[in-house]
C-alpha cells in the first residue's frame, strides 16, 4: 500500500483531493451568498521555507533516541486542527513549535520523559491524533518554561486484551479509531465510537477530551464506555479497578476523563465494546418550519425510542450537504440494532413526525439490513468530507469554523435565537457578508446539543483576527445565555475563560488541587482547562 503523508499545516492526508464535483458546488454556492467574484487562493507554505526557532536545550542521551526535532514532526506538532491552527499554518507561522517531539514506547520512557521535564522545568504536551479544535495540543508560551516537548503517543497502538464474556477490550492510549475498529471487527465487536475525527484522532485523546461521537442519543460521551484507565503521572502510575459500577464515592475514571492531558499521560483504558449492529433502518424527514422540527427533535428524545441519529439541520446546511434545496429544516433519522430490527421504531418516530407536520418519501423508509436511504448516505459522504472542504475554502479566503454546546429544552429558543443574533451582528461588523447554520449533533431528554457552523467573507491576512472577533462574540453569547462553551470539542487553551465562568469557584480550586498534588511542578499541559496560580509562576 502507498505511503500517505499527514499534511503539517492541515487536515489528513496530502493525497486525498476531494472530488471535483464536490468542490465546485461548494466554491459556487459561496460565491453566491458572499458575493465573491474571483477567489484568491492562498498556497500552503513548503516545510524547508518554515525556518523554525532552534530547540532552546539539549536532551539528555537517553531520550535522544526516541525524540525527533525534524522540521516535519515540529512543526505537524505546532498545532491542533481549528481555523486558527489551521490558517496560521497556511500562512506559514511557525512562531512557537515544540523544541523536540517525542515517541515513547514503553511507560518507562514517558516517565523518563517526565522526570527530565521536572528537573528542567520544561512543559510536556500529551498529543494524541492532534485534532484537538481548542488550542490543546499547542505549546506554550509561559516564559516559566525552558522550553517544550510534544509527547506522541502513536507507538502505544496494541489491543492489548478482548474479554468476551464481559464484552470488554484493553486498548493502548495511541490506538487510532479506524485501528480500533479493525481490531474488534475481527472479534464481532465495535466500540461505536464515531467522531467527525474519527480517522485522526485516538483512544486517550477522546477520552481526555470526553468527546463525543456522531450517535444521536443515550451513549455519546466516550466516557459512557470506559471501564478503568491506566495513567503515567508526574507522582507515578495511577490506574483504576475494571467495574461494571460502582458507588464508592467520586470516580476515578470520571476525574481523568476531561482531564485534558493536565493531570497525566493516559497510556491504556478498559472499554466497554458492543456487538456489530446487525439491523439498521434510517430515513430523512422535512419541515417547513425550524419550529416544528426542533418539537419533533423533543418529542423523539423524550420518547424512549433512543434513535441512533436524530440528527436536525437547519435548512441552508442541510441544502449544503445534499439534503434537499434549502427550503425545509431536515431530521435525519436512524435506529440500529446488534440484536433486533428496528423498524417499529423507526416506525414510531415517523409517527412523531407527522403529527408535527414531517414529510418523508412514499419509498422511505429503507427496508432493513440493507444500504442506508441516497440522502442519509449523501449526508454521511458530505460529513466526512468536511474538514477536507475547510482546508480548501480556507485557501480560499473564506472564513469557516464550528461552535457547539448544549442547552435545556426550556432555553433553547431564546438561546438559539441570542447565539445567532450576536453571531450575525459579529460577521456584519467584521466581515460584511456571511452565514450561521445550525445541526443538532446530539439529543437528550432534557436538551440539544446544537453545532453551529460559520461561513464568511474574509480579508487577506485578517481572517483570523475576523474570526477570532466572531468566535468571541458567540462564546460570550453562549455562556451568557446559559449553555456550555462546549459539549464535546473540550476546553483546551481556546474555551479556558468561558469554562472558568461557567463552573462553580470551588470547582475551580479543587481541579488546581488536583494538579498541583499529581503535577506539582506544572509541567504537563500548562494553561490549559485552567490558568497556572500566581504562586506556581
Ligand atoms: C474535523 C474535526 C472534527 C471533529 N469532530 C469531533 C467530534 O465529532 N466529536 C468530538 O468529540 N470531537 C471532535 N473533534 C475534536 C477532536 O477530534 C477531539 O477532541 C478528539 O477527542 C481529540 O483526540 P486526539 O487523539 O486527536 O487528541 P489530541 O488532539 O492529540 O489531544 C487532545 C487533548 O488531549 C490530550 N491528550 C491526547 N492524548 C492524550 C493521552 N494519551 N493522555 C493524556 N492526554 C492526552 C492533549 O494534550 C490535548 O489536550 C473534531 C476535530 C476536528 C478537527
Amino acid at each position: 500500500m502507498t505511503q500517505l503523508t499527514r499534511k503539517f499545516w492541515g487536515w489528513g492526508y496530502e493525497e486525498v483531493k476531494l472530488p471535483e464535483a464536490h468542490l465546485q458546488k461548494f466554491t459556487q454556492l459561496l460565491q453566491l451568498t458572499l458575493g465573491i467574484k474571483q477567489f484568491e487562493t492562498i498556497a500552503p507554505p513548503s516545510l524547508e521555507s518554515l525556518n523554525l526557532r532552534v530547540p532552546r536545550f539539549a536532551l539528555p542521551a537517553e531520550l535522544q533516541p526516541i525524540c525527533s526535532s525534524s522540521p516535519y514532526d515540529r512543526a505537524s506538532h505546532s498545532f491542533g486542527k481549528s481555523y486558527r491552527d489551521i490558517w496560521r499554518g497556511l500562512y506559514g507561522q511557525f512562531d512557537n513549535p515544540p523544541d523536540y517531539v517525542a515517541f515513547p514506547s514503553t511507560e518507562d520512557q514517558i516517565q523518563q520523559i517526565l522526570a527530565f521535564a521536572q528537573a528542567e522545568k520544561i512543559a510536556v504536551i500529551p498529543f494524541g491524533g492532534g485534532s484537538s479544535v481548542v488550542g490543546g495540543v499547542e505549546p506554550t508560551q509561559h516564559r516559566r518554561y525552558k522550553g517544550v516537548i510534544s509527547l506522541d503517543m502513536k507507538n502505544f497502538n496494541q489491543m492489548l486484551a478482548i474479554d468476551k464474556l464481559s464484552r470488554t477490550a484493553h486498548i493502548q492510549a495511541g490506538m487510532y479509531g479506524p485501528a480500533i475498529e479493525t481490531a474488534l471487527k475481527k472479534e464481532g465487536l465495535t466500540l461505536r465510537h464515531y467522531p467527525q475525527s474519527f480517522e485522526f484522532s485516538t483512544l486517550g485523546g477522546w477520552i481526555v477530551t470526553r468527546s463525543g461521537g456522531h450517535f444521536a442519543t443515550l451513549f455519546t460521551h466516550i466516557e459512557e464506555f470506559v471501564e478503568a484507565i491506566r495513567v503515567v503521572t508526574p507522582q507515578g502510575i495511577m490506574e483504576t479497578r475494571r467495574l461494571p459500577g460502582s458507588g464508592a464515592g467520586p470516580s476515578e475514571e470520571r476525574l481523568l476523563a476531561g482531564s485534558e492531558g493536565i493531570f497525566g499521560v493516559v497510556t491504556a483504558a478498559w472499554v466497554r465494546v458492543q456487538d456489530l449492529p446487525q439491523y439498521k433502518a434510517t430515513t430523512t424527514v422535512k419541515f417547513k418550519k425550524f419550529s416544528e422540527a426542533v418539537e419533533a427533535a423533543l418529542q423523539i428524545a423524550q420518547s424512549g425510542l433512543h434513535p441512533s441519529n436524530a440528527r436536525l439541520v437547519d435548512p441552508l446546511e442541510a441544502f449544503g450537504n445534499g439534503l434537499g434545496d434549502g427550503t425545509h429544516t431536515v431530521i435525519i433519522l436512524g435506529f440500529e440494532s446488534a440484536h433486533f430490527p428496528v423498524e417499529d421504531n423507526l416506525q414510531k418516530a415517523l409517527s412523531i413526525c407527522k403529527v408535527l407536520g414531517g414529510v418523508f418519501e412514499a419509498n422511505q423508509p429503507t427496508p432493513e439490513k440493507t444500504q442506508p436511504d441516497e440522502s442519509a448516505d449523501a449526508w454521511k459522504k458530505s460529513f466526512l468530507l468536511a474538514p477536507y472542504l475547510r482546508d480548501e475554502m480556507m485557501q480560499r479566503g473564506i472564513i469557516v469554523e464550528t461552535f457547539e454546546t448544549a442547552i435545556t429544552w426550556d432555553k433553547f429558543e431564546v438561546f438559539h435565537q441570542g447565539v445567532n443574533q450576536a453571531v450575525k451582528k459579529a460577521i456584519q461588523q467584521h466581515c460584511g457578508a456571511g452565514s450561521i447554520t445550525c445541526r443538532f449533533t446530539h439529543l437528550y431528554p432534557d436538551g440539544p446539543a446544537p453545532y453551529y457552523t460559520v461561513f464568511a467573507k474574509g480579508e487577506k491576512g485578517k481572517e483570523l483576527a475576523q474570526w477570532d472577533a466572531i468566535k468571541a462574540a458567540a462564546s460570550q453569547a453562549i455562556v451568557a445565555l446559559g449553555g456550555t462553551i462546549t459539549h464535546h470539542h473540550a476546553v483546551g487553551k481556546d474555551h479556558q475563560p468561558y469554562y472558568a465562568q461557567q463552573q462553580s469557584a470551588l470547582f475551580g480550586q479543587i481541579l488546581t488541587s488536583v494538579k498541583q498534588s499529581l503535577d506539582p511542578a506544572w509541567i504537563l499541559n500548562p494553561d490549559v482547562l485552567i490558568n497556572i496560580p500566581p504562586q506556581v509562576q
